[in-house]
């Protein structure tokens, strides 16, 4: 294991997080200083800032399940929005210029700033990932054995990602998540606004863990094209998941 491998490994582990490598670094929303230790920083070096990771895919990519439009502004303008305020909630904070993972895992209920936006900024890079054209259409290999171990099968796992955004009220996301204690055990959770189950020191320890999918249940994310079938909208995205991606962040 070369350094900065081993700083990416503790930098997560100290975080209470067991999972190698950085899910930041797979779904692609770390900044570059975060790599290194935080003591390792000339005091004259400002750190870079969080940067909006390409789509990767066309706007249209998703249609039907997700129009153009839709795309093209939640991209674009929220998941833009979110990058520029985390930036400039970082700014002069204790924690600036430490991995997305630790800030998450670190921040408590009064730092909004960072709950808000740096919640933002993580869910939808992971979003954009797992509903990547391509990968595969089911879940194979270890995570097909883990899902049915945990949900029966995958319809079941599908019922379940349902039912929780379904029910969750106003703005939030719903999460497959794997137990960081016990990486066999997948469960499914939803938290509110911008939450995600990184945040040990804000959301629920029953929510709490390794993200390997969340579903936007914003109307942002679906009203343009579905207005109040969300529903709807959460079974032609299910339909499409992209399992070679979700598998990926498994530890
Ligand atoms: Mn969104």
């Amino acid at each position: 294991m070369d350094k900065r491998t081993f700083l990416k490994v503790t930098g997560y582990a100290s975080a209470g997080i067991v999972a190698t490598p950085l899910v930041s670094t797979l779904i692609g929303c770390g900044n570059s200083p975060s790599e290194k230790p935080e003591n390792a920083l000339p005091a004259s070096t400002v750190p870079a800032a969080f940067t909006l990771p390409e789509l990767g895919f066309a706007h249209e990519a998703l249609e039907p399940a997700v129009d153009r439009k839709t795309m093209q502004i939640h991209h674009g303008k929220h998941h833009a929005g979110y990058v520029r305020k985390l930036n400039a909630a970082m700014k002069g904070h204790p924690l600036e210029g430490r991995p997305l993972e630790t800030v998450l895992a670190s921040i408590t209920p009064e730092d909004s700033g960072l709950r808000n936006h740096g919640g933002g900024h993580f869910n939808h890079a992971l979003f954009w990932k797992i509903i990547s054209p391509g990968g595969a259409a089911a879940p194979e290999g270890k995570l097909m054995q883990r899902v049915e171990q945990n949900f029966g099968s995958l319809e079941d796992l599908k019922n379940a990602l349902g039912k929780a955004a379904a029910q969750r009220f106003g703005s939030g996301w719903a999460w497959l998540v794997q137990d960081s204690n016990n990486p066999d055990r997948l469960f499914v959770t939803s938290t509110a606004n911008q939450d995600n189950p990184l945040m040990t020191g804000i959301v629920s320890g029953k929510a709490q863990g390794r993200p390997l999918m969340g579903i936007d249940v914003w109307e942002h994310a679906y009203y343009l094209n579905y207005q109040n079938r969300r529903t709807e909208y959460v079974a032609a995205l299910l339909d499409r998941v992209n399992w070679t991606a979700v598998a990926s962040l498994m530890s």
